[in-house]
């Protein structure tokens, strides 16, 4: 195979004892992910190789873009460590490039190749010269810095470098609940979420009649767009009828959807038990709606200890949004069928609610039957990104 990508863990190594777990994490995933093409995958202590002669390179790149973990890329032509071979090839990928100014970097790791870096480099400049019309040398700021690598067996040649998605692999955190409604900032919350290594369950609650199977195919295919960027994602479909019906019968109005979320909360600490899950995380952005205050943060967060992760609480709905288009899942959180929230969602929900008359609200019914119940009919469905059964559903 005559041509590889390069690849730079960069945060990855900053991990010293963990560093050969990270690596594995991600050269597993890079497996699966490349499973369907023609290439061979190796690694060392400072970068992943991905081999390969015929494939459509656009779609390997595609690929790559989508893994966490990778910092930083370059697609190279691997060739035998020979001067004569290097010079042919250097020039073939010169006269294949558009640039006007230049300069040549050698790295000769192997000591046994009979130029020096700073002699080859001059070497290889004015072979470039001599081949190529109307370019010069630029050694401060070139259009183009071309890099020879040159090891024992091989050299690389390459020049543009390219930045990976960053983050860490994931897996190389433990489980996180994933809340994910139809909406525009769950979704991103969950790609925030796995950006940082933890693999993600997702949880939608439903509540049909109430809400329409279109809305729950909308959740599936934003899972399906999630599990681009890892292998695949557990949703865990609930249905929350019984409980928000119980809700709007017996509550105070304007409290109806704080009780509502503290009951998703509470249904999500157990889930969380039951599936192995360390955090809950979600799409809550502090102000966003009167649930998202910090009071009704508080109020709402009583019911659990477990850490609730909030990758979105800082972020504007502006900066949310061009996060949802750029891995796009904005034009599907944008269809328009309701979930549960919407559908209940009182005229005037209070902003600073009081947890005294939560409590007060929450003993007119017994939730904790309902929650049984709920965690008894739980329909959990594995979503990977070629699930595309729903899709045309849309
Ligand atoms: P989103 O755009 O993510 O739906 P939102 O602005 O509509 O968020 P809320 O409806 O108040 O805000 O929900 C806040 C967060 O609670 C959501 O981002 C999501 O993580 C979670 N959530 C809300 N509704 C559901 C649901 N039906 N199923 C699962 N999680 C939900
Ligand atoms: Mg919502």
């Amino acid at each position: 195979m005559n041509r590889v990508i390069l690849i730079k863990y960069g945060e990855l190594t900053t991990k010293k004892g963990n560093r050969n777990f990270f690596i594995n994490t991600l050269y597993q995933m890079i497996l699966k992910k490349l499973k369907n093409y023609d290439v061979k995958i190796s690694k060392d202590i400072s970068r992943m190789y991905i081999e390969f002669n015929d494939v459509d390179l656009d779609q390997i790149l595609d690929r790559i873009n989508h893994i966490f973990g990778i910092h930083t890329y370059q697609v190279a032509i691997k060739i035998d460590s020979n001067e004569d071979i290097i010079n042919q090839n250097v020039i073939d990928y010169i006269i294949s490039k558009d640039f006007k100014t230049f300069k040549v970097e050698v790295k000769r790791c192997d000591k046994k190749f009979p130029i020096s870096s700073m002699d080859y480099s001059r070497k290889l400049g004015g072979l470039i010269l001599k081949n190529k019309d109307n370019i010069s040398v630029d050694v401060h700021n070139p259009e183009m810095l071309l890099k020879v690598e040159i090891l024992e067996k091989f050299t690389y040649i390459y020049s543009d470098t390219y930045k990976g998605l960053g983050g860490y692999p994931v897996g190389t955190q433990p489980k996180g609940m994933l809340m994910l409604s139809g909406g525009i900032d769950s979704p991103v919350a969950g790609y925030l979420t796995m950006k940082r290594g933890v693999k993600i369950d997702a949880v939608y609650f439903e509540a049909i009649p109430h809400t329409s199977i279109e809305a729950r195919n909308k959740v599936i295919e934003l899972t399906r767009k999630l599990a681009i960027y890892t292998d695949k994602i557990n949703l865990h479909v609930i249905n929350f009828t019984e409980i928000q019906e119980a809700i709007y019968k017996n509550c105070n109005g304007e409290y109806t959807i704080t009780i509502m979320r503290r009951m998703m909360y509470r249904i999500m600490e157990k889930l969380a038990k039951k599936y192995k899950g360390l955090i809950i995380t979600n799409g809550e952005s502090i102000g966003q709606v009167a649930s998202q205050t910090l009071t009704s943060m508080s109020v709402i967060n009583e019911v659990t200890n477990m850490p609730v992760i909030r990758p979105v609480a800082c972020l504007d709905k502006l900066e949310i949004i061009e996060i949802a288009k750029k891995i796009d899942t904005y034009e599907t959180s944008i269809l328009p069928f309701e979930d549960c929230c919407t559908v209940f969602v009182p005229k005037h929900p209070v902003i600073n609610p009081s947890l005294d008359e939560c409590l007060v609200n929450e003993e007119k019914f017994d939730y904790k039957a309902m929650i049984d119940n709920v965690l008894n009919n739980i329909d959990t469905v594995v979503i990977t990104e070629e699930d595309s059964e729903f899709k045309d559903f849309l």
